[in-house]
């Protein structure tokens, strides 16, 4: 059976919906928190049709509904399932007047009102491109088992100009009075903006997907033929392409997994390959397609252009910081084997020596949703709802603070947010160290909101404006983005290519580990033995109950979103909160451990060795 996801992936690579199919990898790690949102919105938007009725979960119950309630003159089906031969599909809604049936898709990207048209194939509009196979997809399947219907298809989208006149919006599932409801609806009526792209659909069902949308063969036929083409694939069939294509730079499928070996090694690593698995499209840097195109698809093959070809080259010529093309030779450069330093420490990273304690090692959580949650503001706003920091009050005595909203019927937790940050201790005193520029952003943004909202709330401005200066007497920096001294100065042979805070981590702890058996030391560098960080490989893992899966601030934004509109059951109302919050004091602690390995490098090597710190 192919049904919508297995159809888009095979269209771009037979082998990838063999995975798929083999369900080897990949399955299980949806965004089950994302995809109960967008089901949020998709109800918002189905707040505007007659007799809505919402199938069950499970396909086959979902199937059956649906052919039952088609019968009806007029219906609004929400989570449709229409099944003709080999190809299934579940639609977001199914509207049904007569003989005309309307296939309508919620989309989450901001759109202007104004710009109602869309240009199927451009380079532009990719994304909609995408969102309109998808449409054609079910549209030629309905076609078949419908062939005396017409067949229109509506895209929705939030209105980037939209801003909400109701507190409270996104709680509106909660709001069954029929007064209340009726204004709800007028305010959907006026945040989602509708697209007919009927006539663009219909012409893809013609003329077939446009050029670059899909693998080669598939984009040259009528969409009848290409689902009939699809529909006959045998399973032994689908097999690899010649050369790696586009697609597979975000394939999941591509690297090896913990029981599976990854499609590159089995398809495109001949036997000079010492490293199959550090792919191109790992090294850190931009593009990486030309090289992919030239054919140097592990990092092992691909050329270095700049003239620093070792180690020492780039220690001589390579300037006061490391640049990110010296981070991508270093890498080339392992992946070849070759002569790269266990730590390279920069003679700049020393200024963390004389910061001003105590350290607040601060982590915000910010989410941005479609339905706003106050009056006065547009989609995708951001709610600053949690907060945690580790506060290093001397190099030995830390101390914990932390703060979630987990308040049902609080509307801006801002406020709240705010007040909370007032409490950690010391907090006007010393230095605020965060990984990367948002959590300044954050206290600029709800300055602004503060000074500007209906009510202009002078104790919140008063504490922000606080956090922003510290107190009058400090004399050294107040903010320290981490990741700055990491990006200029910081080098590790473990890091693999990113420098977000959870790779940074990744590869300190193993670096750690690296240092101690090289020092035969069992003793633990880390500030806390019995903490995460001991023997564990990824602590992010460990933290989590019954599959929670919030490991990222994606994953954690959606699971508050959830939690907030009421979307999760008993079970993971309990669980949430707890998850959220030992995620965030963890990348918060992040800091703790990546600043304590740099300090006691400096304190170690910094003395005898003037200049940068390089161990091999
Ligand atoms: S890595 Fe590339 S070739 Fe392999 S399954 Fe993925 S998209 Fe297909």
């Amino acid at each position: 059976m192919i049904n919508d996801h297995l159809f888009l992936q095979l269209l771009n690579c037979q082998l990838k919906g063999r995975y798929v199919l083999e369900e080897k990898q990949g399955m299980g790690k949806r965004p089950v928190y994302r995809q109960r949102n967008k089901l949020h919105l998709r109800d918002a938007v189905a707040t505007r049709f007659n007799n809505v009725r919402d199938t069950a979960d499970e396909v086959v119950g979902a199937e059956e509904e649906t052919r039952k309630w088609l019968k009806e003159r007029e219906v609004s089906i929400c989570g449709a399932v229409i099944r003709s031969g080999e190809l299934l599909t579940r639609m977001p809604i199914l509207l049904k007047e007569g003989k005309k049936l309307t296939i309508v898709q919620i989309h989450g990207k901001l759109r202007k009102r104004t710009v109602s048209e869309i240009q199927p194939g451009s380079k532009q509009e990719r994304d909609l491109t995408d969102y309109m196979i998808r449409a054609a997809y079910r549209s030629g399947v309905l076609m078949r088992e419908y062939p005396d219907h017409s067949i229109n298809v509506e895209f929705y989208f939030p209105d980037k100009s939209y801003i909400s006149s109701k507190e409270g919006l996104y709680k509106y599932r909660s709001e069954l009075s029929e007064s209340t409801r009726g204004r709800n609806e007028e305010e959907f009526e006026k945040l989602f903006m509708k697209i007919d792209v009927t006539q663009s659909v219909a012409d893809m069902v013609l003329n077939g997907v446009p050029d670059g949308f899909a693998q080669q063969g598939y984009c040259e036929i009528s969409f009848q033929k290409l689902l009939e083409k699809i529909e006959s694939l045998s399973f032994e069939e689908l097999e690899a392409p010649v050369n790696p294509i586009a697609h597979c730079r975000q394939c999941e499928f591509r690297k090896s997994g913990s029981d599976i070996s990854g499609c590159w090694e089995l398809n495109f690593a001949d036997q000079s390959i010492q490293y199959p698995d550090k792919h191109v499209h790992e090294l850190i840097g931009h593009g990486n397609r030309r090289e992919s195109e030239n054919g140097e698809l592990f990092q092992e093959q691909v050329q270095i252009h700049d003239g620093l070809h070792s180690f020492e080259l780039m220690k001589k010529y390579g300037g006061p910081k490391i640049s990110i093309q010296q981070r991508r030779n270093l890498q080339i450069l392992s992946a070849r084997g070759e002569n790269v330093p266990t730590v390279w420490l920069k003679k700049e990273a020393e200024m963390l020596k004389d910061i001003q304690y105590p350290l607040h090692f601060i982590d915000f959580e910010a989410a941005t949703y479609a339905l706003p949650n106050r009056k006065g503001v547009s989609p995708y706003s951001p709610v600053y709802f949690q907060y945690s920091c580790h506060t290093l009050k001397n190099s030995e005595l830390l101390e914990h603070t932390g703060w979630l909203d987990e308040d049902p019927d609080e509307i801006n937790p801002g406020v709240a947010f705010t007040k909370k940050l007032a409490e950690i201790p010391q907090i006007f005193e010393g230095t605020v160290i965060h990984y990367s520029p948002f959590e300044r952003q954050a206290i600029q943004n709800l300055l602004k909101q503060f000074r500007t909202g209906s009510e202009i709330r002078t104790e919140e401005i008063d504490i922000l404006n606080s956090f922003l200066v510290g107190q009058k007497d400090q004399t050294n920096e107040r903010f320290l983005d981490l990741s700055k001294v990491i990006r200029d100065s910081y080098f590790n042979r473990f890091m693999e290519g990113g420098l977000g805070l959870k790779q940074v981590l990744s590869g300190v702890l193993m670096c750690e580990k690296f240092l101690r058996s090289v020092k035969d030391d069992n003793e633990c560098s880390l500030p806390m033995k019995n903490g995460y960080f001991f023997g564990t490989e990824n602590p992010y893992l460990d933290i989590q109950l019954q599959n929670s899966s919030i490991s990222d601030g994606s994953a954690a934004m959606n699971a508050w979103i959830s939690l907030k509109c009421g979307l999760l059951s008993d079970e993971e109302q309990l669980i949430v909160p707890s998850v959220l919050k030992e995620y965030c004091r963890l990348d918060s602690l992040s800091m703790v451990v990546i600043f304590n390995h740099i300090k006691q490098l400096l304190n170690e090597f910094s003395e005898d060795e003037p200049g940068d710190i390089i161990l091999f």
